[in-house]
């Protein structure tokens, strides 16, 4: 290919498609056509489908044969992706080793918002109405329609007549159309409505945060504060900031955390209910709210995890609210940590972020320690608003606890305290992250376990269901009336607690009580979480009973007992970050109690009562444990410290994906300060009915750990039988 077979008139546009591949490919830019700016949206022959896709910044780095090349289709009627975003998107294919095709989807995901917008006729008298002759009720829809163009069910509304008056107007010409791309209104949030009173430690922080987001300073904050210390009402002066500077705010929560409540609150402060995007919104919804950030008409946007991918135009802040949480990182496809991609969005805008939590994350809490471009800037608000004191936490040692058979799972002092605090005319919350009735269900005569027949896993009792189900798979069965190995009628036994049984025996033990249990079975959508939610606030409830679903955000006034049936539940297994998480989640739960005027208690059940948890707890010292476990990371050289990568190979046969993993290990290059350990069978080794192989990778913190998996993988080639995720800086280790 020489340049003379070029002619000046041949030009290529780079376009990154919407499939599974990295891009940019090279497309035709047909004769006579503008060049398109990057970002603009397009649609692209690709394969025997016709894709979306967006116009690259970037040429394809390799030559291509212009003879090959298909025609640039359509731009669709939308602004570019702002630049920002398309960074955003390249930076997250690099650091999750993703294709770059398959990232940009998640930008792209809401399809209908690429369509042409919507239209409606609106219909205005015709300019030769004079020499006609109409009567009364005509009259009257002319008059009408020459105000203002409408609808034409909007013009016999006004005029008073029928819809058939209107039709034959329009039939005979005397009206007529012109489509009209519909606007709705957006609500505007006031950012000048009187805020509340900040306190000294507030002000300090609000007034930093203020600057930050005036001045646009590129910079990472915690704000870090115990639940009730005011981190809601200090985040909300840096949006009003961002609000009054005419720029977008964008909030990001765990998907739980995005309660009424909160939409409640941010109604108050700022006039009208925020704008949410989260799983259950419909896809009308969707659309609007998409085109609305595209076209820089929504001033503000809270939601889970996906809402980072929206094309905001102009953000002025990021928040993310609880941090810490778990959700933030999604385990499958883009396998992506939604709070580390906000701080890089937050860069490529040149905005600043602040990350909130009462229980930061280890690696949060590292990086306010370093120096340099990475720093998180720590703000500390120290003290509860109100003088409210944190609830005591008692740890109750169920080890001493001489268990009968017949007792249940709450011990003496849990069944004692919630007697008194009925008794006392208050609330209590009892918690236990474990959904169903019982974990594990057995045949008394033979001890045979019902497993799932997809998953290595045991099925989960649901009494309310009456059934056995797989929460990994969904599989589920009806509660059997015998044994499929002996044949035993009516011997089922149910082994261990999980919520629907402890709400079985505080129903037993206090049948007065009114009770209510919240578990992503009793309340599968927002609306039903927020109708039981509701019940407590108006003390309709005596006690809740509930997985993590009952941990965040809620504010009741009157619920002064929070008892943790199971302490110990989430420190089990091989996750490197049980212990952070555990303690997490029960200082959540525990802040939860007393909150107004009334005094709370904590009661946490555990095996473990010397348990580094426990003892954190119960001394209300987190720093101290924080600085425990980020020692014990350093030494170890675990994150984020040491990075890790895991790989999963998985497949409906056993022995291809196994010798897949062995070809995969036998590939790695050597380095010295990268190992890659495994293959070993992952610990749920068989899931949806796919085996699966895991190869985890630890590596020490200079490496370019995405690049050198990169460097590794691509060259790999892998039956087609199997399929390889990978995982970098998992959260999940099963
Ligand atoms: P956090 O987000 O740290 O859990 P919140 O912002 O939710 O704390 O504050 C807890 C409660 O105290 C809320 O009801 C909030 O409105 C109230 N509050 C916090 N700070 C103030 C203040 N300065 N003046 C009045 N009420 C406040
Ligand atoms: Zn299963």
């Amino acid at each position: 290919m020489t340049p003379d077979l070029f002619p000046d008139s041949l030009k290529t546009v780079p376009v990154v498609v919407t499939a599974p591949l990295d891009g940019p490919f090279d497309y035709l830019l047909p004769e006579g056509r503008a060049m398109p700016v990057p970002g603009e949206v397009v649609a692209v022959p690709f394969g025997r489908q016709v894709l979306p896709g967006v116009v690259w910044d970037h040429p394809p780095a390799r030559a291509v044969d212009p003879g090959r090349l298909r025609p640039l289709g359509p731009s669709l009627p939308i602004p570019p992706l702002p630049e920002p975003l398309r960074r955003l998107v390249a930076h997250v294919a690099k650091e999750t080793v993703s294709p770059r095709g398959q990232v940009l989807k998640l930008a792209l995901s809401t399809h209908a918002a690429l369509d042409e917008p919507r239209t409606i006729d609106v219909y205005s008298p015709a300019a030769d109405l004079a020499g006609r002759k109409l009567t009364p009720k005509q009259r009257q829809v002319v008059e009408q329609a020459a105000l203002e163009a409408r609808p034409q069910a909007d013009l016999a509304r006004a005029a008073g007549v029928s819809a058939a008056v209107v039709k034959k107007l329009v039939e005979t010409g005397a009206l007529l159309p012109e489509s009209r791309i519909v606007e709705e209104p957006w609500p505007i949030p006031d950012p000048d409505r009187v805020q509340v009173t900040l306190n000294e430690g507030q002000a300090a922080a609000a007034y930093r945060l203020e600057q930050a987001v005036t001045a646009r300073e590129s910079a990472a904050f915690l704000l870090d504060g115990v639940p009730g210390s005011g981190k809601t009402e200090v985040y909300f002066a840096a949006i009003a900031a961002c609000l009054k500077a005419g720029r977008q705010a964008l909030v990001l929560l765990p998907e739980i955390a995005l309660t009424s409540q909160w939409s409640a609150r941010f109604a108050r402060a700022f006039g009208v209910p925020p704008v949410t995007w989260h799983a259950d919104i419909g896809s009308a919804r969707r659309r609007k709210i998409w085109r609305a950030a595209i076209e820089g008409k929504v001033p503000l946007v809270v939601g889970a995890r996906s809402a980072l991918w929206l094309p905001l135009q102009d953000i002025g802040l990021i928040v993310v609210d609880e941090e810490h949480d778990t959700s933030f990182k999604q385990d499958d496809g883009v396998a992506y940590q939604a709070r580390d991609a906000a701080m890089a969005r937050a860069r490529f805008e040149n905005c600043p972020i602040v990350l909130a939590s009462a229980t930061p994350s280890l690696e949060t809490v590292v990086a306010t320690r370093r120096d340099g471009p990475d720093r998180i800037q720590r703000l500390v608000l120290p003290e509860r608003h109100g003088s409210a004191p944190p609830p005591p936490v008692e740890i109750v040692d169920l080890r001493s606890t001489k268990r009968r058979r017949d007792s249940g799972f709450l011990a003496p002092r849990l069944a004692d305290a919630l007697r008194a605090t009925l008794e006392r005319g208050e609330q209590a919350l009892l918690f236990l992250n474990r959904r169903g009735y019982a974990p594990l269900s057995l045949c008394r005569a033979c001890g045979h376990r019902f497993r799932c027949p997809n998953c290595s896993a045991w099925l989960t009792a649901h009494r309310l269901r009456r059934r056995l189900q797989c929460h990994h798979c969904g599989f589920s069965m009806p509660e059997p009336e015998h044994c499929p190995e002996c044949g035993t009628v009516d011997a089922l036994a149910l082994s261990g607690p999980g919520v629907e049984r402890i709400a079985d025996e505080v129903r037993h033990r206090f049948p007065k009580a009114r009770t209510a249990l919240l578990t992503s079975d009793t309340a599968t959508t927002a609306g039903q979480a927020a109708a039981i939610v509701e019940g407590v606030e108006r003390h309709q409830i005596d006690v809740l009973i509930g997985t993590q679903m009952v941990a965040k955000g809620h504010h009741f006034p009157d619920l002064t007992l929070v008892g943790v049936v199971d302490g110990d539940l989430g420190l089990s297994g091989g996750d490197l970050r049980a212990a952070e998480r555990s303690f997490q989640l029960l200082y959540q739960v525990s802040g939860r109690a007393g909150r107004a005027d009334k005094p709370g208690t904590v009661l946490v059940q555990t095996h473990l009562p010397n348990h580094p948890v426990m003892r954190a707890l119960a001394s209300r010292d987190r720093d101290r444990f924080i600085a425990a476990e980020i020692e014990e990371r350093e030494e170890g050289g675990l994150p984020p410290f040491g990075r890790l990568a895991s790989l999963i190979l998985s497949g409906p046969r056993q022995q291809d994906v196994q010798a897949a993993a062995r070809h995969l290990a036998l590939a790695a290059p050597v380095q010295p300060s990268v190992r890659v350990l495994g293959p070993a069978p992952a610990p749920i080794a068989l899931l949806r009915g796919r085996w699966r192989e895991r190869l985890l990778v630890r590596a020490s913190p200079e490496i370019d750990l995405p690049e050198w998996l990169r460097g590794w993988l691509e060259p790999v080639r892998l039956p087609s039988s199997v399929m390889l995720s990978i995982d970098v800086d998992p959260y999940d280790f099963l």
